[in-house]
């Protein structure tokens, strides 16, 4: 609905609206400020959520976003997805469902013009490229894997960064369960069930915890011809020790669980090659295996990376205290995709789920400042009351208000904190209904094969620039 601020009429159509405003008002039509969303993760959704609110009677503010997959990701609970513990539906939320008042587009973006205000996205459907232009723009477009440039490891190797990683990741653990309840061969048993995890931060560690009850609850239920020897959990970690992002305290204790409970950490350890049945260590050791899973360092989309701005090493862009990206006030940029400093400390803030979500609070009243006038902007500044992370069935680490607990009511604290981020009562209570039945039933094995990746090459439109405003959208 569009309301006129005037005498607080309601129209269904924008239209109607401005040939009210006028003939009635006898007033023109207030131009309209265009603001886009790129990435539709922690940092982009929550951005759409609260400016939405912000700006609901206000006609002249145009707001889309751009996601190249049609639902907002709870990430962090996709190692469970991959261990089978739940449904890729209760961690996937449509991004549809969050746009009251604002246009969604998915597609990839391709490319960011900071000096014409135009962003094109190539619709995934048909490979068509468009043009989106903006006045205000906000650069929340996450995280990519990085293989630091080892074609062996990326070929080699999964990763979990989508569902579909984390499908394909449950799919082949539960075939090397079957492929070694098929073998009497010792070695080949050993290699089978031998599964190496890569990179000691969240992903890796919450893995590694899914996975080794994954297979330790399934081999002793399932396969009487696996020998509970010949199971091999490891997890290398290039640093001291794992977490970095939690205190040293609550990392030992996670350290302490995933040692108990069979996993082998290698710390100040990397791994430097693979092929199909091993992985190479920096000490030379070879784990032969036939289960990598590497999530050993993260990099930006080239998309982001290539920007003509200011960036720091890694290709994480630069932004001020205000978020903004430095040199263009009406730009925004949050999440893992920017470097921003905490200015208590001089280090970056670490690009957790948490910290995306507390800057997305800064930008949208920020955006609110330019738009309206009303008020001043906010700095950032966040310190973390808490950090959560799962390390195994019904696991967690919690650190609370001063408080490190590891155990199962962390986890329910953890689980909780999931349930209150969901966009609306019905889907509050599907996942917990989900999550209730399954917790009386013992865990599907059901394997459905390998899901192929689809590679959607992105088009290179640098030789288009000129031509982009011939490519904008019709008003849709
Ligand atoms: C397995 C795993 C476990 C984790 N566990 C935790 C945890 O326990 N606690 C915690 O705080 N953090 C955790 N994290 C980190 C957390 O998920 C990220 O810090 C957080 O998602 C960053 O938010 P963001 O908005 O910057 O990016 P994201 O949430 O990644 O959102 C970026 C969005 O942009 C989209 N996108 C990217 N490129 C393009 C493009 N070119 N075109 C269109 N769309 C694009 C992506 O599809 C995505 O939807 C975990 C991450 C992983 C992978």
């Amino acid at each position: 609905m569009h309301r006129c601020n005037k005498c607080h009429l309601e129209f269904q159509k924008k239209r109607t609206l401005e040939q009210h405003i006028q003939y009635i008002h006898k007033s023109d039509f207030p131009s309209v400020k265009k603001i886009l969303i790129l990435g539709g993760g922690f940092g982009g959704v929550n951005i759409l959520r609260d400016i939405q609110k912000m700006f609901q009677d206000k006609v002249n503010v145009d707001i889309s976003i751009v996601n190249q997959e049609n639902f907002f990701l709870f990430t962090p609970m996709l190692p469970e997805v991959a261990s089978g513990m739940i449904h890729p539906r209760d961690i996937s939320i449509p991004i549809r469902t969050f746009c009251k008042r604002a246009k969604f587009y998915q597609a990839v973006v391709s490319s960011i013009d900071l000096e014409q205000k135009l962003v094109t996205i190539t619709r995934l459907f048909d490979g068509k490229v468009h043009a989106l232009e903006y006045d205000y723009l906000v650069l929340a477009l996450g995280s990519v894997t990085n293989f630091f440039g080892n074609k062996n490891i990326e070929n080699h190797s999964f990763t979990i960064k989508t569902v579909e990683d984390a499908i394909g990741i449950r799919n082949h653990a539960i075939n090397m369960l079957e492929n070694a309840g098929q073998t009497s061969d010792p070695d080949l048993q050993q290699k089978l069930m031998t599964f190496t995890v890569v990179g000691g931060g969240f992903a890796g560690v919450e893995t590694i915890g899914e996975l080794n009850h994954l297979i330790r609850e399934s081999a002793s239920r399932m396969y009487p011809n696996i020998n509970r020897e010949k199971i091999n959990m490891v997890l290398v970690s290039s640093k001291n020790g794992i977490l970095p992002e939690v205190s040293e305290s609550l990392s030992k204790k996670a350290m302490k669980y995933l040692k108990n409970h069979g996993v082998k950490v290698l710390t100040n350890t990397k791994a430097i090659d693979a092929d199909e049945d091993y992985v190479l260590l920096d000490n030379n050791k070879k784990i032969p295996c036939t289960t990598l899973i590497w999530t050993g360092g993260v990099t930006v989309d080239p998309v982001i990376s290539e920007l003509k701005c200011e960036h720091e090493k890694s290709g994480k862009v630069q932004v001020d205290k205000f978020l903004r990206l430095i040199g263009y006030p009406n730009v925004f940029a949050l999440g893992d995709c920017a470097e921003i400093i905490d200015t208590a400390t001089g280090k970056p803030y670490p690009p957790t789920a948490q910290h995306a979500i507390h800057q997305s609070q800064t930008v949208s009243h920020n955006l609110n400042v330019l738009l309206t006038g009303k008020d001043k902007m906010n700095q950032f500044s966040y310190h973390s009351k808490g950090m959560m992370a799962t390390i195994g069935k019904r696991n967690a680490i919690v650190s609370i208000f001063g408080y490190n607990l590891q155990g199962i009511i962390p986890w329910l604290i953890w689980r909780t904190y999931y349930v209150l981020q969901m966009p609306s009562i019905g889907k509050k209570i599907k996942v917990i209904l989900d999550w209730t039945v399954d917790s009386f039933f013992k865990r599907d094995l059901t394997s459905y094969g390998q899901i192929k990746k689809k590679n959607l090459t992105k088009v290179d439109v640098k030789d288009k620039v000129p031509s982009l405003k011939e490519l904008l959208f019709p008003d849709l």
